[in-house]
């Protein structure tokens, strides 16, 4: 008991003799030495009495001088809103009579403790540590580390705000309320070393996964309430408010583990025109079967066993567009893993078991990213170049020589006003989109196909046939012809992201 000193034999004894725990007691003494909270509570309970009753036999005018009768700073004022002596003397502690020779009278072993209403008693046992683990180990996690999270009851600060009232004025101490150590604090430092011992991994404030505990109190809910009605947190409030002892402990309503997401990230190839990169749903009507993000994400959700996962791209095509070459870049948010460590040989197999589900899509440069390194895709959507290849048709027939004038366009400036066919999800606006270059490549008089490189954003189905005047210059208007674009092909995305992995 070495921490505790004269100061604090007054707020010992009046703290357990309204049965106030002796892990409490030690917080509101400051007591910041984490070892000594580990103690069992028996065994604290019985220090504490020691230090008290030593201080009785050696000092004792220093007891005489605490166990004087309650100070009347306490007292509400007689009549005040109804408030008797019942409902404040257990939540604002009062001193003990003077003839008390035990001044622990209250604090017993088997009570509840008016403060922590047992999270500092009871929920500290190995018992309700096994408890936790079991329900950790069979939730079945991958975890190196753990952080331990609580969630106390609103009341518990109102009683603790209560329990410190009382402390500075019955014994009239200038006394901090932010010394006093926090319940959560003290509870973290009891049961952190037991459940490291229980899991096999370190706490850590930095793991990713994460241990709850909800702990809720129904019997004493009603405390709380009036705090949202009362602007005044003042010891009349309190007094009038907080009820006794209850004869329960709180409940642990919820014992919950979470892994922080992981991220996948890679490039694919569509090799389908009838095949979008979401889910394409209509008036919750579904419209084609499968999508690009399903077809990957299928086989990491059960690989990762994650709860759910949210896909992101460097853009995206249309459903009957192709995107060939290196493929474009996408990452997976996979929520809730259980499964987190994967080798690089782990991860080519999974990404040959995608590959081989399906001839729609392939994916490559399959890896695990840190959330951080997505922003790159995303800074690269709209900076980077797209080149893209496109089957177009014209009315009038066309001779090579027609066409041959487009290779020599560099930069060609378009004035693209948002297309029709996406006017119901964008706003109305016209963007200026520039064509780097153009190579033509003649199949007959009505065909020829279109290699452009482009500013990402620049919609290449109506800079071919116009969309109604809508986006000028076009193919149509440069040629003389009414053109239209038969199939489109995304060639290349050039963001460089995610790295590029060896096979
Ligand atoms: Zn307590």
């Amino acid at each position: 008991m070495s921490p505790l000193t004269e100061k604090d034999r007054p707020i010992i004894q009046l703290l357990l003799s309204t049965g106030t725990c002796p892990r409490c007691v030690l917080r509101f003494c400051c007591v910041g030495s984490q070892m000594l909270y580990r103690h069992p509570h028996e065994e604290l309970l019985k220090d504490l009495q020691k230090f008290l009753r030593n201080s009785h036999e050696e000092e004792g005018s220093v007891c005489l001088d605490v166990s004087n009768p309650p100070c009347k700073r306490l007292r509400l004022e007689p009549g005040e809103e109804g408030a008797s002596d019942r409902n404040c003397n257990v939540a604002i502690p009062q001193l003990p009579p003077a003839d008390d020779g035990n001044a622990a009278t209250q604090s017993l072993p088997g009570n509840i403790c008016n403060v922590c209403l047992g999270v500092l008693q009871e929920f500290c046992e190995a018992g309700f540590v096994k408890k936790v683990c079991q329900k950790v180990n069979s939730a079945d996690y991958q975890f190196i580390s753990f952080v331990f999270s609580v969630s106390l009851p609103p009341q518990l600060s109102v009683r603790e705000r209560a329990a410190w009232l009382g402390v500075k004025q019955n014994l009239g101490l200038p006394f901090p309320e932010d010394d006093i150590i926090q319940l959560k604090e003290a509870y973290k430092w009891i049961i952190h070393p037991q459940l490291s011992e229980e899991l096999g991994v370190p706490a850590d404030g930095k793991s990713l996964f994460e241990v709850s505990v909800v702990f809720t109190h129904p019997e004493t809910d009603e405390e709380c309430h009036f705090l949202q009605k009362q602007a005044l947190f003042t010891a009349l409030v309190i007094l009038h408010h907080v009820s006794g002892i209850d004869n329960n402990h709180c409940d642990a309503l919820e014992i919950q583990c979470n892994n922080g997401a992981v991220f996948v990230a890679g490039r694919y190839n569509k090799y389908s025109r009838n095949l979008p990169q979401t889910p394409w749903i209509i008036d919750g009507e579904r419209k084609l079967e499968s999508s690009v993000e399903e077809l990957i994400s299928e086989h990491l959700m059960a690989q990762f066993k994650a709860d759910s996962f949210n896909f992101s791209s460097s853009g995206r095509e249309d459903v009957d567009v192709r995107t060939l070459g290196n493929g474009r870049p996408f990452a997976i948010e996979l929520v809730n893993p259980h499964r987190i460590h994967f080798t690089t040989e782990e991860m080519r197999r999974l990404q040959q078991a995608i590959n081989d589900s399906s001839d729609k899509i392939q994916v490559r440069d399959l890896q695990l990213v840190t959330r951080s390194a997505i922003g790159r895709m995303k800074e690269g959507e709209e900076e980077k170049t797209k080149t893209y290849s496109a089957l177009i048709w014209t009315d009038k027939a066309i001779q090579r020589e027609d066409i041959t004038f487009l290779d020599d366009i560099k930069e060609l400036k378009l004035d693209q006003k948002t297309p029709l066919r996406v006017l119901h999800r964008r706003p109305l606006a016209v963007r200026c989109r520039l064509i780097h270059t153009m190579r033509s490549e003649y199949i007959d008089e009505h065909h020829f196909r279109l290699h452009l490189k482009t500013q990402a954003g620049t919609y290449i189905k109506e800079f071919v046939h116009g969309d109604f005047g809508r986006t000028k210059p076009n193919i149509g208007s440069l040629l003389n012809r009414t053109a239209d674009i038969l199939e489109l092909d995304v060639e290349s995305v050039d963001v460089d992201w995610p790295p590029t992995l060896a096979d």
